[in-house]
């Protein structure tokens, strides 16, 4: 999910479908919208070489989608072996449980309730599939299941919706909640400053090649965001409604209702911190 509030300067990226390191590939689902953008971004990641390969995200319950999934794996000779979840927005995980029938596959995420098989996800696992390495990050804020994984061979993070290719995401309230956003952000900022990461994988949008100045554009905005709803409650703007309109008058309003979430999350985060 989007809130659309693109700000001047925000870095612009390539490959919406195909190739976009060396092990990975993006096949884009034919779900546009508002909301999701050019569609979700189902990955298939493997070791080059490999005859294994792991899906990430098989998005919307589109048989045709999951079976050009399928079949993009198995035209490079590939096997899927693992489907994983950055979270459990229907536009990810729907066709989840269809695309592991197909595929024979075990469904692996952070919410037991999206789970098929015995093995979760938990921060600090490492995937091994097939020779690719893995590792999963936990990145709560959009959702509080929300996870990114880094591929270190390839210096890249697919980050689902905790970091989209345009726009910036919702912090779902009241399951997204704004500080541990915030605290998702740095983790992947470390992750580039640390760790070597330059290509942000979305799950929407096209792919990053600036890791970290997309996520330092995406502190920086919510930081504007937060000091424009402090401002607009001190100017007597009391609704969750009242502040969207006054804050988010630049944004097209059938992003509004996405909007609104993001709003009481940044209401409920100014409140815990004393600030209104
Ligand atoms: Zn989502």
């Amino acid at each position: 999910m989007t809130d659309a509030s693109a700000l001047p300067g925000q870095p612009r990226g390539g490959v919406l479908s195909g190739p976009a390191t060396a092990r990975a590939v993006n096949v884009l689902a034919p779900n546009a919208s508002a909301m999701t953008l050019d569609g979700t971004n189902t990955w298939i990641v493997a070791e080059p070489d490999s005859d294994l390969a792991v899906v990430i995200d098989p998005g919307p319950l589109d048989d045709e989608h999951l079976r050009r999934v399928l079949a993009t794996a198995e035209q490079a000779g590939r096997r899927v072996a693992l489907t994983l979840l950055t979270h459990g927005h229907p536009d990810h995980a729907e066709g989840a449980a269809r695309f592991a029938e197909l595929s024979g596959t075990r469904v692996r995420a952070l919410d037991p309730a999206l789970r098929l098989g015995e093995e979760g996800l938990t921060a600090g696992d490492v995937i091994t599939t097939g020779g690719l390495e893995l590792r999963v990050v936990p990145t709560p804020g959009h959702t509080a299941d929300s996870l990114s994984f880094h591929l270190p061979a390839d210096r890249a993070v697919l980050t689902g919706d905790t970091i989209l290719g345009r726009g910036t995401t919702v912090v779902a309230h009241p399951d997204g909640r704004l500080g541990d956003y915030l605290d998702s952000l740095r983790r992947l900022r470390s992750l580039t400053v640390d760790d070597g990461v330059h290509t942000v994988l979305p799950g929407h949008g096209p792919v990053l090649d600036d890791a970290q100045g997309v996520v330092e554009y995406y502190l920086a905005h919510r930081a504007t965001r937060l000091a424009q709803v402090e401002t607009a409650v001190e100017d007597g703007y009391r609704t969750p409604a009242q502040v969207v309109a006054h804050v988010y008058a630049d944004v097209d309003r059938s992003l509004w209702p996405a909007a609104e979430l993001s709003v009481r999350a940044q209401l409920d985060y100014l409140e815990e911190h004393g600030l209104i």
